[in-house]
């Protein structure tokens, strides 16, 4: 059953955007959104300095405001990094965690990307936890494992709070590759990880796919049960893509 679970599709701008682009870009897609009122929660995640811009600029419109990485700690001598509470006093409602290009470049283990899940929820902010393996893993029959172990770390520290996250699957292999999953091979792996949802009892969270999704594969990804919406990196830079993946998400 999928009808109590409102879709999401989050833009993933990643290190993307200047003022005059994003400027562009939000009112084109405040225009269309306008045109056509979004049936899905429609968010995009911005580079952090951009927060105070973009917030002026969704205002009035359906789209929240994402971060794209968050502190697991609260304040003190963490240098370049930014807390919960700072992304909170911005608009930002959402932060990604652990996304794999986080893990990949910045060493992020299953264990921090737990304690920036946790840290993102104590300071008002819904984590998107992002989980996934590489292509190595999958050819070795390690899909499952290594999902389920990410997913595991995150559980394993918060418990009931579990209910209150995001999840988002982004098989490695997929992302910026224009390799999409098969609505199938997405549907095997989220239906795995509503299973350990339920578990944890939590099984109301939305778990999003990520990895080339675009205008043209969309619809079929998102008709499968358990996939609750999208998280879009290259496709999120184009209004008109972005627009078309929002209306297939019903
Ligand atoms: P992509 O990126 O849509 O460009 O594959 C997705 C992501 O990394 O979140």
């Amino acid at each position: 059953m999928t009808t109590h679970r409102k879709k999401i599709i989050a833009g993933n701008w990643k290190m993307n955007g200047s003022l005059q682009a994003n400027a562009a870009l939000l009112q084109a897609l405040a225009a269309g959104l306008q045109v056509a009122a979004p049936a899905c929660a429609v968010i995009v995640a911005a580079p952090a300095v951009y927060l105070a811009q973009i917030q002026a600029l969704v205002a009035g419109t359906p789209i929240a405001l994402a971060a794209q990485d968050v502190s697991a700690h609260d304040a003190g001598a963490y240098t370049g990094e930014v807390s919960a509470a700072m992304l909170a006093e911005f608009g930002a409602s959402h932060a990604l965690a652990g996304h794999s290009e986080r893990r990949q470049y910045h060493g992020e283990t299953d264990a921090a990307v737990a304690a920036k899940a946790a840290a993102a929820l104590a300071g008002g902010i819904t984590p998107i936890v992002c989980v996934g393996e590489t292509l190595q893993e999958r050819e070795q029959g390690q899909t499952a494992a290594v999902v389920a172990r990410q997913l595991a770390a995150v559980i394993d520290l918060l418990g009931a709070r579990t209910r209150d996250i995001v999840v988002a699957y982004e098989p490695v292999w997929a992302i910026g590759t224009g390799r999409t999953a098969t609505p199938e091979q997405a549907q095997q792996v989220h239906a795995a990880l509503r299973e350990q949802l339920q578990h944890a009892d939590a099984q109301d969270v939305c778990i999003l796919y990520g990895g080339s999704m675009n205008a043209a594969n969309a619809a079929q990804l998102l008709a499968q049960p358990d996939i609750d919406g999208g998280l879009v990196g290259g496709a999120s830079l184009k209004a008109q893509d972005f627009l078309q993946i929002v209306a297939a998400a019903r």
